[in-house]
């Protein structure tokens, strides 16, 4: 099997497995008075996390996914009493665009800013309506679709200085363990990860929350979180995460995906009617996203994998059940265009042999269907 969905998930980093098995033999619960142990293993991998996002330790708060810690930062940070509005982007992950769906059902103005043509955000326009009537901003770091980065940075420091009071909230999931999340330069207020988009298993997240920015309790009936996300932690998860980011963004920084993508495309090209969405530049390149003229992305998917052993992706895997894409149409796709997209992403062990192979068995494929089809 070629794996070429690792923005979907990524396969567990092996080093890891272990800390699964060990959490399995480790069952005491971390509140405990005699889990001394689990204790400090939760608190060491809260400072690893912390070290990653150039925050300190009491600024992380684990969760049991990015999905769950977009809800709660959007949840608590745009508020109807304050009545200001919401702003983010078209280019958003569900996780952050149906949340805002859901703000704006519960009477809250919230205000969707529009995508350049690579699918990244207007920043402009971000900007204006980010005016002192707006009370919280919401802007994916790295496209889970095409792998195109906004610059938060930039974006964030603009909007910081026409409206001080605006709380800045960012979902680095795919941004995590690629490129820098630090998030002092960012100037998020709110950040969100995930751990097994880079290695870790899945149900693990966390949410980075700035000292002195007031966030309400997630779930109540407990004193973990420092009281705001109650609950038992999930200690395999949270030292499996903590010991992934190391292991991940090194393998990641060691392999050229700049070139990987390069050879795969160019190999890719030879099918004909491919069209790039977005852009090679200011994007990540281990993700990217092409339509294939003629051909259907969901049954190319489904062949692929059958009959080639080669995993593609779709765009969101949270949006199985819904055709076309929402994203790629907001940056000026067609729905036919975007019903024809494929997203490759390649993770931290994907190899040039490997990246090869699967742009020509990918190629040979999209020839057979398009014969098919006459
Ligand atoms: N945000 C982005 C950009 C994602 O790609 C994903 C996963 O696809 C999520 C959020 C949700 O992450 P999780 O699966 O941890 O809930």
């Amino acid at each position: 099997m070629i794996y070429l969905d690792n923005a979907a998930t990524t396969c567990i980093i092996e080093e890891n497995a272990s800390f699964a098995a060990k959490n399995a033999k480790d069952f005491f619960n971390p509140s405990a008075a005699y889990a001394q142990e689990a204790r400090n293993q939760i608190e060491n991998a809260r400072k690893t996390l912390a070290e990653y996002l150039g925050a300190s330790a009491d600024e992380i708060y684990f969760t049991s996914c990015a999905t769950e810690a977009n809800n709660w930062a959007i949840f608590s940070g745009a508020t109807k009493k304050q009545k200001l509005k919401a702003v983010t982007s078209a280019g958003e992950h569900a996780s952050v665009y149906e949340s805002f769906t859901e703000l704006s059902r519960r009477g809250i103005q919230t205000v969707i800013s529009p995508l350049l043509s690579d699918t990244r955000v207007n920043a402009d326009k971000l900007i204006e309506n980010a005016s002192c009537d707006c009370g919280f901003i919401s802007l994916i770091h790295v496209s889970n679709e095409t792998g195109a980065i906004n610059d938060i940075g930039a974006i964030f420091s603009e909007i910081k200085k026409r409206n001080p009071n605006v709380i800045l909230h960012s979902d680095g999931v795919q941004a995590f363990g690629k490129i820098s999340t630090q998030v002092g330069g960012l100037g998020a207020d709110l950040y969100v990860v995930s751990g097994h988009k880079i290695g870790a298993p899945k149900g693990i997240g966390a949410l980075y929350i700035k000292k002195g920015v007031q966030i309400r309790p997630l779930l109540f009936g407990g004193e973990q979180e420092n009281k705001l996300r109650a609950g038992t932690e999930n200690v395999g998860g949270i030292t499996a995460f903590a010991a992934a980011i190391e292991a991940y963004s090194r393998r990641y920084r060691e392999t050229n995906f700049t070139s990987l993508r390069e050879s795969f495309l160019q190999i890719l090209y030879q099918a004909d009617g491919i069209n790039l969405n977005g852009s090679l530049d200011n994007s990540v390149c281990s993700i990217f996203s092409v339509s294939v003229r003629g051909v259907k992305a969901e049954i190319l998917q489904r062949v692929l994998a059958e009959k080639d052993g080669v995993i593609i992706g779709l765009g969101s895997a949270c949006s199985k059940a819904k055709r076309g894409n929402r994203v790629l149409e907001a940056a000026g796709k067609t729905k036919l265009e975007a019903e024809e997209s494929i997203r490759i992403s390649f993770g931290a062990d994907t190899n040039l042999e490997f990246a090869k192979q699967a742009a020509q068995l990918i190629a040979q494929r999209i020839g057979a269907l398009r014969q098919n089809c006459h």
